[in-house]
């Protein structure tokens, strides 16, 4: 096995990530669901979705979140699961500073191939996972329209604290999104999110920018605002893959991840599923239509599922701002677990494999 990677080091790009019970599941059959689960913090424990005057909308628990889907909710750094995968590899598997070009995509004659610094190799498996600006999909799917600006950027950091006493929150204002939730090594991470033209970028700095859209929002969106140097804020622009692919591979080449089907991070679900697709493809090597059957109905409609909670939480129409948040507070009155049902469907899958299974023989 060899893994091709452009960046000079596997250090990933973005802060923390959330993790559905789904994706846990898919990484107990790794052997490592329950070292992520210690890890992580669970989400969602009394918190809940505020305004940005403060008021709770609703509440969330996250038992109540464990006891729906089987087990919890988690947020860890991306580092931290990026390092517990890595571990996993064989040695001398990774090349970093690889950026990669697929040469031909094989069939069933003939291996897949694959350029990399001026050298060719040969695989009976190329699976291109690389992410939303994918050449592997372009090399495939010429005509396909690719990504898709989403309507909104963000923001995000993971910093410590001082001080800081919350409740995690995820807080709707109008065409505005902030969230702040904390990690088990004590380190808090704040997201944020706002409609903008594509490709806009703060005069001065992305805290200055922050400040100017949230400085005024509850406790505790100012201290950590206070907490955050500018160079610690990063800024990306959404983008999705609005049109489905007609599949998700060609001859002996899967596509896996936001390269396949990348969403809107509405649902939390582009990591979690881009692991779904991992260990359903270790299970359909040898059969890669039966991987495009299993997999691109499901992300499919998670992806579309993401784009119309996008156009719930991002809304910048007042008259909609309100019946939204009226809405909110009346469905949350009959039980958080009303509020769950967003995820249902999503967090309750199960991977083809038991908990513990191994893929041996499996490339
Ligand atoms: C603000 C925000 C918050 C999010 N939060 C969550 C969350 O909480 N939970 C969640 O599940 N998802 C979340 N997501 C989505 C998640 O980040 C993505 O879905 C996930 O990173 C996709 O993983 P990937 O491996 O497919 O692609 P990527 O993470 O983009 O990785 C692709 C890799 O391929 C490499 N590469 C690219 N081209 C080449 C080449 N030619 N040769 C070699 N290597 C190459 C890149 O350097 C990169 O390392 C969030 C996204 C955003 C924007």
């Amino acid at each position: 096995m060899t893994v091709l990677e452009r960046a000079p080091s596997l250090a990933p790009v973005g802060a923390a990530i959330s993790l559905a019970p789904n994706a846990l599941r898919a990484l107990d059959v790794l052997g490592i669901g329950d070292e992520i689960r210690d890890l992580a913090a669970w989400q969602g424990g009394g918190g809940g979705l505020r305004t940005p005057g403060g008021r709770w909308l609703s509440r969330s628990s996250a038992e109540a979140a464990a006891a729906r889907f089987g087990g919890p909710l988690v947020l860890l750094s991306r580092a931290t699961l990026v390092d517990r995968l890595a571990a996993l590899l064989p040695p001398g598997a990774v090349r970093t500073a690889a950026a990669a070009t697929l040469a031909d995509p094989g069939d069933s004659r003939r291996p897949a191939r694959v350029s990399v610094g001026g050298q060719e190799l040969e695989a009976g498996l190329v699976v291109g996972a690389d992410g939303i600006n994918s050449r592997v999909r372009r090399a495939l799917f010429p005509l396909h329209p690719g990504p898709v600006y989403a309507g909104f950027t963000t923001w995000r950091v993971l910093i410590p604290v001082p001080g800081a006493e919350f409740a995690s929150h995820e807080t709707w204002g109008r065409g505005r999104i902030w969230g702040t939730q904390p990690l088990k090594d004590g380190r808090v991470y704040a997201y944020a999110a706002a409609m903008t033209p594509a490709g806009e970028r703060a005069p001065d700095d992305e805290k200055a920018e922050l400040l100017r859209r949230f400085g005024d929002w509850h406790d505790p969106v100012p201290a950590v605002l206070a907490a955050a140097r500018p160079e610690d804020v990063l800024r990306h622009d959404v983008h999705h893959i609005a049109t489905p692919l007609p599949s998700h591979h060609v001859g002996r080449v899967a596509l896996l991840g936001d390269a396949a089907h990348a969403m809107p991070p509405t649902l939390g679900q582009g990591g979690n599923q881009a692991i779904e697709d991992a260990i359903v493809l270790a299970h359909h090597s040898d059969d890669l239509a039966a991987y495009t059957a299993a997999r691109l109905p499901r992300t499919t409609a998670i992806a579309r599922q993401a784009v119309r909670a996008a156009r719930l939480n991002m809304t910048g129409n007042p008259a909609a701002v309100a019946v939204r948040d009226i809405a909110i507070a009346a469905l949350s009155k009959a039980g958080p677990a009303l509020f769950l049902h967003g995820f249902d469907g999503i967090a309750d899958w199960r991977p083809p494999y038991a908990a513990g299974e191994a893929i041996a023989g499996k490339p």
